[in-house]
Parts: C-alpha cells; sequence; structure tokens
C-alpha cells in the first residue's frame, strides 16, 4: 500500500500523530489530555474533544490522556461542576485512571515560573487599569503604546509581585504582564497580563492565593508540567499558540505541540456555557439536565446513551473548518443505536377507547409479541387482551383522506399480535362533538394477525388493553430554539428571543403495556410506531413518567404533506 492511500482515512491529528512518531519528536510518547474549566456542565462539543483525546490515547500503545480541571478562575467555578465533569466523562465510557489534575495544583510552580520571567527581564507589573491596558493594547491595524510601568526594575518587579500576592494590593489596582512586544502584529502578544488580583475564595485553594494565573498563563505551562505530547485545543486557540510558545521557550521547558481543530457546533442549540448558564440561572428549562439542553447530562435524561454520542463524534470527523452539523445527525445516531437495543412496547400516547362488541365481558387472553425484531434474542412476551382497548386518536379518522389505512367507520384494520377488528359505529359527546368511544366487532378467526380466508387489511395499528393499561405522564421534546442558529440571526437581538415556545409538550393520560411497569429510571424503550422513550427519574411508584429522546421516521406525515402538496 502507497503512504498516499494509506494517508487517506486518517484525519489531519492523526496525520500529525504519525508524523511525530516516525521522527521520534517525543520519544515515540502519546500523551493528550482534555482540560476543562469547571464553569459549567460538559456539553456535546465537549464529547467531541473528549472522543478525540481519550480516542487517540487508546490508539496508541502506552497512550495517556489525562483529566485536568483548568480551575484558574475561582469567581466561575464550583465543585458541582467538578463533580459533574468527572460522573459525564465516566459516563461516555472514558478513563483517566489515576490522572486527575488540576491546575490550582500548579500555582506554587506557576508562581515560580512569573519570578524567574521578572529575573530575566520578561514580566513586569503593572498599575494601568483595564481599560487602560485595552486602550494601550492598540487595534488589528494600529499598533499598541508602552505601558509607561514597563521599565521597572527586576527588583521592583519581584518586590510588588511578592506584595500582590500578600494581599498588600486591592483588586484590579495591578496586574503582572509578560515583556514581549507591544507593536506585535498577533495582539495576543502585546505584553499580555499572566496575574490579576482577585481576594476570592477558591473551590480547591481556599484563600491561600489572592493573585490567580491567567488562562493563557496557566494552560500551556501545565500541559508542559505534565508532559503532555500534543495539546489538542479548538480553533480560536490559534492565534494564542505564539504565546504559548514564547513561554515555553522563556521558560526552557518541555515544550508540547499544540494542535488545533473545529469545534463543534449544532442547529437549534446553543454550546457555549455562558449561554446555557442563563438558560438554567433564568428558568428557562428545569436544569443542567433538563431533557432539552445539549449538555451530556441533559442527553442521558433524555435517552442518548453513549454509544450513540461516541458514534455521532466519529461520524462527523474531525476537521479545520468550522461548520454547523444538523441536529438530525446526531438524532440519527441514537435512533441506530436504540433500535438495535430497545425492547419494543405499545403505548397509547392520546387515547381513544374502543369497545369490541362481540367480545365477552369480563374474558381476558394472552397474546404473544416481538420484544425486538433487531434482536431475535430478546424473545417475546405476552399481552393482554380484553372487550375494552385504547387505541391513539390519530389512528382513526370519521372522514379518512385517500390512503389512510387505519381505522374509519366500516373498515377493517389489524391490531398488532392481535386480531383484525371493524369499526361499526362511533359515539360522541353530545355537546361537544368529540368522538369519545368506537364500537368495534373482531373476527376471532385472525388471531395473531392473519385472516384463514386470505383476506387483508392495509392498516396495523398498536393498541393496550384499558383494564391492564399503566397510566403515565409522557414528556415530547422539540428543539430548544425555533432556528437553526439563534446566535446569529439578522434581525440581531438576544438568543432567548428564539427559544421555541412549544419546545415541551406534557401528556398526562398516556397508557402503557403492563410489561412496564416494572421499568426502572434510564430505562429505554421504543414505543411500537411512535418513538424512543425513555424513563425519567421524576417517576414515582406507580406514576411513571417518560420522555421521548427521539421520534421514528413518521411516514403517514411525509404521505399526508406530500398529498397536499399534490393538491389531494
Ligand atoms: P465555552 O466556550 O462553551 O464556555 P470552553 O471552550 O471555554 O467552552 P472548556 O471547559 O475550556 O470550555 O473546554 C474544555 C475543552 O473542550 C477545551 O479543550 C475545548 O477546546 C473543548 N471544547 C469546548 N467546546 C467545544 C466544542 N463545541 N467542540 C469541540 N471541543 C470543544
Ligand atoms: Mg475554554
Amino acid at each position: 500500500m502507497s503512504s498516499e492511500s494509506k494517508s487517506v482515512s486518517k484525519n489531519f491529528i492523526e496525520e500529525i500523530l504519525a508524523q511525530d512518531e516516525d521522527t521520534r519528536r517525543f520519544q515515540g510518547r502519546v500523551h493528550t489530555r482534555f482540560p476543562p474549566e469547571p464553569n459549567g456542565y460538559l456539553h456535546i462539543g465537549h464529547a467531541k474533544s473528549i472522543c478525540l483525546n481519550f480516542g487517540i490515547a487508546a490508539r496508541y500503545s502506552g497512550g495517556l490522556c489525562n483529566l485536568r480541571f483548568d480551575d484558574t478562575n475561582p469567581t466561575k467555578e464550583d465543585v458541582e461542576y467538578v463533580d459533574s465533569i468527572q460522573e459525564d466523562i465516566r459516563w461516555l465510557g472514558f478513563d483517566w485512571e489515576d490522572r486527575l489534575f488540576f491546575a490550582s495544583d500548579y500555582f506554587e510552580q506557576l508562581y515560580d515560573f512569573a519570578r524567574k520571567l521578572i529575573r530575566q527581564g520578561k514580566a513586569y507589573v503593572c498599575d494601568l487599569t483595564a481599560d487602560e491596558i485595552r486602550e494601550y493594547r492598540g487595534t488589528l491595524t494600529e499598533p499598541g503604546r508602552e505601558s509607561p510601568y514597563r521599565e521597572r526594575s527586576v527588583e521592583e518587579n519581584l518586590d510588588l509581585l511578592d506584595r500582590m500576592r500578600a494581599g498588600k494590593f486591592p483588586d484590579g489596582s495591578k496586574v503582572l504582564r509578560a515583556k514581549i512586544d507591544m507593536a506585535a502584529a498577533n495582539v495576543n502578544l502585546r505584553d499580555p497580563v499572566m496575574y490579576r488580583i482577585l481576594h476570592a475564595h477558591h473551590h480547591r485553594t481556599g484563600n491561600a492565593w489572592c493573585i490567580y494565573p491567567t488562562y493563557d498563563f496557566a494552560h500551556g505551562q501545565s500541559d508542559s508540567l505534565e508532559g503532555i505530547t500534543h495539546s489538542i485545543c479548538t480553533l480560536e486557540f490559534e492565534h494564542h499558540r505564539p504565546l504559548y510558545d514564547w513561554f515555553l521557550e522563556e521558560l526552557e521547558i518541555h515544550h508540547p505541540r499544540q494542535i488545533e481543530f473545529a469545534r463543534l457546533s449544532l442547529t437549534h442549540t446553543v454550546m457555549s456555557k455562558r449561554r446555557l448558564l442563563e438558560l438554567v440561572r433564568d428558568q428557562h428549562v428545569r436544569g443542567w439536565d433538563d431533557p432539552r439542553m445539549p449538555t451530556l447530562a441533559g442527553l442521558r435524561r433524555r435517552g442518548y446513551t453513549p454509544e450513540a454520542i461516541r458514534n455521532f463524534c466519529e461520524r462527523i470527523g474531525i476537521s479545520k473548518f468550522n461548520a454547523m452539523i444538523d441536529m438530525h445527525v446526531l438524532e440519527n445516531s441514537l435512533r441506530e443505536h436504540l433500535n438495535r437495543v430497545a425492547p419494543r412496547v405499545a403505548a397509547v400516547l392520546r387515547p381513544l377507547r374502543v369497545v369490541i362488541t362481540n367480545y365477552p365481558e369480563g374474558k381476558s387472553e394472552f397474546l404473544e409479541a416481538v420484544n425486538n425484531p433487531e434482536a431475535p434474542s430478546a424473545g417475546t412476551r405476552q399481552i393482554p387482551f380484553s372487550r375494552e382497548l385504547y387505541i391513539e386518536q390519530d389512528d382513526f379518522r370519521e372522514d379518512p383522506p385517500k390512503k389512510f389505512f387505519r381505522l374509519a367507520p366500516g373498515k377493517e384494520v389489524r391490531l398488532r399480535y392481535a386480531f383484525f377488528i371493524r369499526c361499526e359505529e362511533v359515539v360522541k359527546d353530545p355537546e361537544t362533538g368529540e368522538i369519545t368511544e368506537l364500537r368495534c366487532t373482531y373476527d376471532p378467526e385472525t388471531r395473531g394477525g392473519n385472516a384463514p380466508d386470505g383476506r387483508k387489511v392495509k392498516g396495523t395499528i398498536h393498541w393496550v388493553s384499558a383494564e391492564h393499561a399503566i397510566r403515565a405522564e409522557v414528556r415530547l421534546y422539540d428543539h430548544l430554539f425555533r432556528v437553526p442558529d439563534p446566535i446569529d440571526v439578522p434581525d440581531g437581538g438576544s438568543f432567548l428571543d428564539h427559544l421555541n415556545p412549544d419546545s415541551l409538550e406534557t401528556l398526562t393520560d398516556c397508557c402503557l403495556e403492563p410489561s412496564l411497569a416494572s421499568a426502572v429510571a434510564g430505562e429505554q424503550f421504543q414505543f411500537e410506531r411512535l418513538g424512543y422513550f425513555c424513563v425519567d427519574p421524576d417517576s414515582q411508584p406507580n406514576a411513571p413518567v417518560f420522555n421521548r429522546s427521539v421520534t421514528l421516521r413518521d411516514t403517514w406525515a411525509k404521505v399526508e404533506k406530500a398529498q397536499q402538496a399534490a393538491g389531494k
């Protein structure tokens, strides 16, 4: 095989890793890390990064991947996030073994690095305010101006930094800056801030520190200290790379190779933690784990499986170009997995009573139903049939359009795994005209779903025996936002203006087959003909709550749409 054809299947990151292996750049070592800031819950975008970093480590012999919290911003961080992040990564199926680290563990070392740079004349304490620093920085077209504090002596800088650490100065009164080049074309190199004063309690170091390193100063050095070989990050850090290189070179410490890739964006949702926090805090959703959220906790509650998410990340691949992925790609990954593993059951979401007038009162019998046609080993179960049943309101039309093969007056239909029934009479509420009941007859000869005389019916519908049914609440979800990209909309305004007011519909009177009595939170099912559903943790004994994870493809809606379009 030529090297060219071998490389076709590789993404560009794997190409780089293969090169580094060939040149022994890191003595053949591969060591990655996933570095979240504990300032929110993980979302599906993070899953892409987790699958990438842990996946690479798993593919190389001796490969390792660390989990490191980049916890340099105490005012936005919380142990709740530290805990949830670990839970979510484990749930996704990855293991950092004994390599759990925190940037805050390196605060003392980072402080020493800062002092080293001061001694080398490469860092200084600056008294400009935040606004002044911004103003002095210049723009993309104009160079910056040098701070009047730039030429402080090494001794003065060392002394000031020590007093900053000792709490002698108020928040915002001084910063430590790298002394690089105020005329650099790359704005990140115009004397960036390394330390700021922040008299704030840190969730791990308590009140030990009142100065905190910036992300830009902490991140690269933390990677270096951990011996990371490949620091994989998203594209927006490309312009920070020269700064990270500068720090590592001036400090003369291990130099990881930074590789940038395109972050994941999905339609009909938002992915920035700031916006997700706003949704939670202002109660547009019920919490970080609301099933409409793109967080891993939300997706899990919605019924997503780790397999579906990992397959999705594999499918979308890795690239250098930011693009938006359609939510349907994610949903399809879930359908594919649940189609293989979820047992089929009968559930009626909007019940319509059916009385089988020629079936004896008080009698019931059991019929055999297949648990999963995709997995014969899943076997069969017995479902009860009796004189009174429920069917979906949608499965009956008093005045059926063409090609409506479900139940209608005088028409015959197959009840799945049971009998043919014919609709003889429609009973309505005399006041409202609403259909309250159908009176039907069944053909006992069609037990199991076939007529011995060879007569055919076109439609098969699902049903539940009324006296055996379990009552349940079912929550139907739709996109959280009405538009594909709620951030970038021409009319401006807030992303909140584009929330979908119908993203949650709660049905409280659903009827499930009795086998679901023992279902526990998190369990997944296919409700035949309706979609995939899972048990919500809000469930109580005898009061189950189900979430719709994803619909099946709705063929009737398509037929009807096509008919409307054709004017039929
Ligand atoms: P946000 O901007 O949404 O707050 P972040 O990038 O600040 O997210 P971090 O906690 O820093 O969040 O992210 C940890 C890791 O996950 C980083 O390496 C980051 O590059 C990666 N990551 C974050 N969002 C995405 C995304 N949408 N797609 C791919 N990787 C992502
Ligand atoms: Mg970040």
